[in-house]
């Protein structure tokens, strides 16, 4: 088994470190992370710049972009082989909610799940890496019980539907971990204002607010899961279509006519 381990907080971050550790015991693993924090990027790629990839002294490769640039060159030539998984993380912060719109956690794995590789976002629910070892054992143990299940594919050779996960952990002492529970997202507020302050210049400059606080933490979601101590796990799909309400601007569609063939 092969996997291939990347993050949004950049390849020195000690989630990335605390995720490789906890899984190189279980498979062959692969790091190639963005150089710096990338935290936010989404699935963005980089489009119009050169990327380089260099070596860490601990084997790690690094990147000058972002996540999914990351994940993107490792599966179109950088590793020379196919990996069973791919892992993101483990960030800093929570991913729940609208979170994972924005994640580049979230990002990192969505590019190995379009790849048509399942793969897993792990997320600590609170900044600053408190009990990282006991969240590096949790991904460990999801990752130990999944592994068996990316067999190569059936006789015809055809591979298993890939999925995407995403984890979000609790910052607590194992013991207070009460195991994994299956939510949705919950949802937030709108980000909190923008900060504005002043630079020596004397020129404006902006800064992008925290996120919102929960709006639906409600039973069965991310938010409420981890509160009450479990590892949450959502399963993850990328259709942003309504398909609810495609019907609903059938009428509009129609009433802008047939135009001109
Ligand atoms: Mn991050």
């Amino acid at each position: 088994m092969k996997i291939l381990i990347s993050n949004d907080d950049g390849y020195q971050a000690p989630g990335i470190v605390a995720l490789y550790e906890a899984l190189k015991g279980l498979a062959d693993v692969e790091v190639v992370a963005p150089e710096h924090n990338n935290s936010a990027k989404s699935n963005a790629l980089t489009l119009h710049s050169p990327l380089y990839v260099h070596r860490a002294s601990n084997g790690f490769r690094y990147v000058n972009g972002t996540p999914a640039d990351c994940v993107h060159i490792a599966l179109t030539g950088l590793l020379g082989y196919r990996p069973d998984l791919v892992v993101s993380g483990i960030n800093n912060g929570a991913n729940m909610g609208d979170d994972t719109i924005y994640s580049g956690t979230v990002g990192a794995a969505m590019e190995g799940y379009l790849f048509g590789i399942p793969a897993i976002a792990f997320s600590q629910t609170e900044r600053g890496w408190a009990h990282l070892d006991v969240a590096g054992q949790k991904a460990a143990e999801l990752v130990r019980h999944l592994l068996p299940t990316l067999s190569s594919g059936d006789d015809a050779g055809r591979r298993p539907a890939p999925w995407l996960l995403n984890v979000n952990i609790p910052c607590r002492p194992a013991e207070q971990i009460r195991g994994f529970k299956v939510a949705r997202l919950g949802r937030r507020h709108a980000a909190e204002q923008v900060i504005t302050q002043t630079n020596p210049r004397g020129e404006t400059m902006y800064w992008i607010g925290s996120a919102g606080p929960a709006k639906d933490d409600a039973e069965g979601t991310d938010f409420h899961a981890t509160a009450q101590g479990f590892a949450s796990i959502t399963p993850l799909q990328v259709d942003l279509t309504d398909h609810e309400r495609l019907a609903y601007w059938v009428p509009t569609a129609a009433a802008m006519g047939a135009g001109t063939p």
